[in-house]
Parts: C-alpha cells; structure tokens; sequence
C-alpha cells in the first residue's frame, strides 16, 4: 500500500474512496478504515476482519498497482488501454499522480510531456 497516497486521497480528495462504495454499501464506514490506516501508518493487519474487507475492496485498488489511464483512447476490442508502458503506475509515482490528478504512469507521462512540448 503507497500511504503517502492514501493520506493525500484521505485528505484532499476522499469522493475517489466514496466512487468506489456501491450505495448499498457505508462509504463512511469506508472513509473511517482508510482514516484509521493513515493514522496507524498502513498497519493493515491491525484491522478488524469487517475492516479489512473495506480496505481489501474499496482501498486497496487505489493505493496498489493503480492503472494508469493511457494517454490515447481505447481501441475498438478495449484491448488496449492507450498506455504506452506497462499499464500500472509505478508506486514511486503515485502520490504525484493523485496531486495532479493525472493518472499515468512514467512512460505515459513523459510522452505526454514530449508531445505538450510539441504544440
Ligand atoms: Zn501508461
């Protein structure tokens, strides 16, 4: 788990946790797990069973091997996803992508940044 995501998610932008909760579900039920890991530094084993199954769920696909959005449109199959790499963001990046609010991984950034340059 990246925790320096986790915590700019939690702090900034928790409606990307709330997206993730069906309605039927308790996004603040959610929220109060991702919270409590940010507070005890990413102890996911400290969680109750109930608890673990939010993080599982509803946390974890934002906070490990998050896919990056691919900077060209899908192709017809949706086979490819438009990233030119390797379809995940390196979790190096992550904390970066979710302040930018682009999520992309390094291949697909630094070919973005080329063809910015172009314009
Ligand atoms: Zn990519």
């Amino acid at each position: 788990m990246n925790l320096a995501a986790l915590r700019h998610i939690v702090e900034n932008n928790p409606e990307l946790i709330e997206e993730n909760v069906p309605e039927r579900g308790n996004s603040a039920a959610t929220i109060g797990v991702a919270k409590l890991l940010v507070g005890n530094n990413g102890n996911v084993a400290a969680l109750s069973e109930n608890q673990r199954y939010h993080y599982e769920t509803y946390i974890r696909p934002l906070v490990e091997s998050v896919p990056c959005d691919g900077i060209f449109s899908a192709d017809a199959e949706g086979e490819h996803d438009g990233c030119i790499g390797n379809g995940i963001i390196d979790d190096d990046d992550l904390e970066g992508c979710y302040i930018l609010d682009e999520m992309l991984c390094q291949e697909c950034q630094s070919l973005q940044a080329r063809m910015d340059a172009d314009d």
